[in-house]
């Protein structure tokens, strides 16, 4: 690829003028990037021996780099600067003694005759205050106890898992959570922890849910929230990412010391891992926070991003830029990022951000490297862009691409959309809030838009075609961090109804998606009935909007205890997570039904070795009690008006059953 640089704040510089520098230095053309020579080596930009220091920075078109060495993380001059020297693949190289290790450092890169602004480099596993600066500090030297012996849950196939997706400030700052260190990752390491009336809240209200993962939001260092000026209790989502490779300063107890970040990120892994807990990491390799002085574009100008045929940043993250994974030298950083993340830090997961600026191959690479580490880590991701890109759709990682690569899951928008009406319409309705049409694409959602006989993907809303040949590609869900929450779009979307009526809705709305084929996916405080006040892209909303107020709990005490029902229902039966699709075509039968905002199915055969010979399904959408026939034979009802129970509520001998309004009725027979 040729680029063109005149719009670049960096300017044109000369072809080949580098190859005169040394003699060593394989000749490439500095404006293609294609060309560049790549390094992929885990020793790049610190590595800490007891001999030495060794620095090593990936910048084949610097014309100088150099070290600078600090001896704090902020407000300090530099002691020394040591020039690195050019060696082989486009690194520079340069050594200082082990008396340094606690200090800290930056490189500047020399480009075009101009010194760019210092950096901490795109590798900085140790950071201090605001990521300004890196420590010399090897993490795997910061370690909780028992850290050796640490491994997150033994689920070998992503339909298996239950994903609870949460903030680390929403999940624990509120005072009504009782935790001690609010905001914090070390929230997550408190045990018994109650509400004033003594409901159980953090770590222990995750075992009681039974939710198998918890995924964080960006837990990575991003550039947002000042970490100088922690009592100004700022709050980020943290989607602008600074160091992909460091922890977060403002979620540890001390951002200036570069320990702190990193012991208290594992030890909330750790706690995390013994609750029997897998962790999965929300990653943002799609963007950068900032564009011409990002730490991408001060150690290697340009290379690591895609730009418009004008020479500007091209924007398919809608933040400013987008990043070039189809760049060799970017793949890799991504892969070794997630490796680094697995391996030092034991993440069980990584749900990747606008998945599809990045390519299929740079995907499947990913998930295959991670499962070489643990083949219990998942990968799966938003299968779209926020805007287009210069990478071609059939390369993006797509979710219509899914099929493409291999070991990666794509969130459905289908199931989403079509269960409580469109994400960005505020008044619309779905399939549980009474709005007819949407049946064909909740089916889809059914079978994890998979190929089934008796679905018509021509009628789906959002796909036409049945993108998946497996479950395990498909996450459903019916909300997230994004857009409205489920109670604020039911509250929106049903105006005239009260919340008990709407919490009827939530309960029809998560047990379709629990029990539907794929992995399900739900945001943390829904089984509260948690809202954030209508506000939908709460990204820096102060915490009166994004905390969990965890006397919901008590006070919708019911609604918390069915959804712990639901996951439990799941959990103990395979039927719901069918491995194959041809599986879920030969065990999946869908009733002829015409009355809308009615799905009746049944599960069958034992399906995946379930020992309900036949689960029989029955969502009713509608507002009016429906009126459905059930083959005779010795059922358990499991669900009914607006309750649940995995052991059974009672029992029927099928025939004409009514079906209360939003609600769902499930029945299970062994024989
Ligand atoms: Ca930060």
């Amino acid at each position: 690829m040729t680029l063109n640089f005149k719009n670049m704040c960096t300017g044109m510089f000369l072809m080949g003028a580098f190859t005169v520098a040394n003699a060593a230095t394989p000749q490439f053309n500095p404006n293609d990037y294609s060309t560049y020579p790549t390094y992929n080596g885990t020793d790049l930009e610190l590595a800490i021996t007891p001999e030495a220091v060794a620095f090593a920075l990936w910048s084949p078109a610097a014309e100088e780099v150099v070290v600078n060495l600090y001896p704090t993380d902020r407000n300090s001059r530099s002691i020394a600067t040591i020039p690195l020297t050019r060696d082989a693949n486009g690194v520079w190289r340069g050594t200082a003694g082990p008396e340094n290790v606690g200090k800290f450092y930056t490189f500047s890169v020399k480009h075009n005759g101009q010194w760019l602004a210092e950096t901490p480099g795109v590798w900085a596993k140790a950071v201090g205050t605001n990521g300004q600066r890196a420590a010399i500090l090897d993490p795997s030297t910061v370690n909780p106890a028992g850290w050796d012996n640490d491994k997150g849950p033994e689920i070998k196939a992503i339909n298996d898992a239950v994903i609870y997706e949460m903030h680390h400030r929403d999940f624990s700052v509120d005072p009504s959570s009782g935790i001690v260190h609010k905001g914090k990752f070390l929230a997550l390491t408190e045990e018994g922890t109650t509400t004033p009336s003594g409901s159980a809240t953090g770590i222990d209200h995750l075992k009681e849910l039974g939710v198998t993962h918890v995924h964080i939001l960006p837990s990575y260092d991003y550039n947002s929230v000042d970490e100088a000026n922690l009592p100004a209790n700022q709050y980020n989502w943290g989607y602008d990412p600074f160091n992909y490779n460091a922890p977060e300063g403002s979620y540890s107890t001390d951002p200036a010391n570069s320990a702190a970040r990193i012991l208290e990120m594992k030890q909330m892994i750790k706690a995390l891992h013994d609750a029997g807990i897998g962790v999965i990491m929300d990653v943002v390799y799609n963007h950068t926070a900032n564009n011409d002085d990002s730490n991408f574009s001060l150690t290697a100008p340009g290379y690591y991003y895609r730009y418009r045929p004008d020479g500007t940043y091209s924007d398919a993250s809608g933040c400013g830029n987008e990043t070039a994974s189809d760049h060799q030298q970017m793949r890799d950083y991504i892969i070794n990022s997630v490796k680094y993340w697995a391996d030092e830090y034991h993440i069980d997961g990584f749900r990747f951000d606008l998945m599809a600026i990045h390519d299929t191959e740079t995907m499947t690479q990913v998930a295959a490297a991670l499962k070489e580490i643990n083949p219990n880590i998942f990968v799966y991701g938003e299968g779209w862009t926020a805007g287009d890109s210069p990478l071609p759709v059939d390369q993006r990682a797509l979710k219509e691409n899914v099929a493409k690569m291999t070991d990666i899951a794509v969130f459905s928008d289908d199931i989403r959309d079509a269960i409580k009406g469109h994400y960005s319409n505020a008044e619309d309705r779905g399939f549980a809030t009474g709005k007819p049409g949407n049946e064909e694409t909740v089916k889809i959602g059914i079978v994890a838009a998979t190929a089934h006989p008796q679905v018509d993907y021509s009628k789906g809303n959002n796909s036409k075609f049945p993108y998946a040949t497996s479950p395990s590609q498909i996450i459903n869900y019916v909300s997230c961090h994004d857009d409205l929450t489920l109670t604020d779009k039911l509250r929106k979307s049903l105006p005239d109804a009260t919340d008990e009526q709407r919490q009827r809705a939530a309960r029809l709305a998560q047990t379709i998606v629990f029990t539907s084929q794929g992995t399900p996916f739900m945001f943390a405080g829904e089984e509260v009935f948690r809202d954030k006040k209508g506000v939908h892209n709460s990204y820096k909303s102060p915490d009166s909007i994004n905390a969990i107020d965890w006397t919901l709990k008590e006070s919708n005490a019911d609604q918390f205890n069915y959804y712990r029902e639901l996951i439990k229902l799941r959990k103990a039966h395979p039927a719901f997570r069918m491995t194959s699709a041809e599986e879920i075509a030969k065990n999946i039968v869908f009733d002829k039904v015409e009355t809308p905002n009615l799905i009746s199915y049944s599960i069958k055969n034992n399906a995946n070795g379930d020992e309900f010979k036949e689960i029989k399904l029955i969502f009713n959408g509608s507002e009016e009690t429906q009126t459905v026939k059930v083959a005779k034979g010795d059922w358990t009802i499991i669900a009914e008006d607006g309750k649940i129970n995995a052991d059974g509520l009672g029992t029927t001998r099928g025939g004409k059953l009514e079906v209360a309004p939003t609600s769902a009725l499930i029945l299970a027979r062994v024989k």
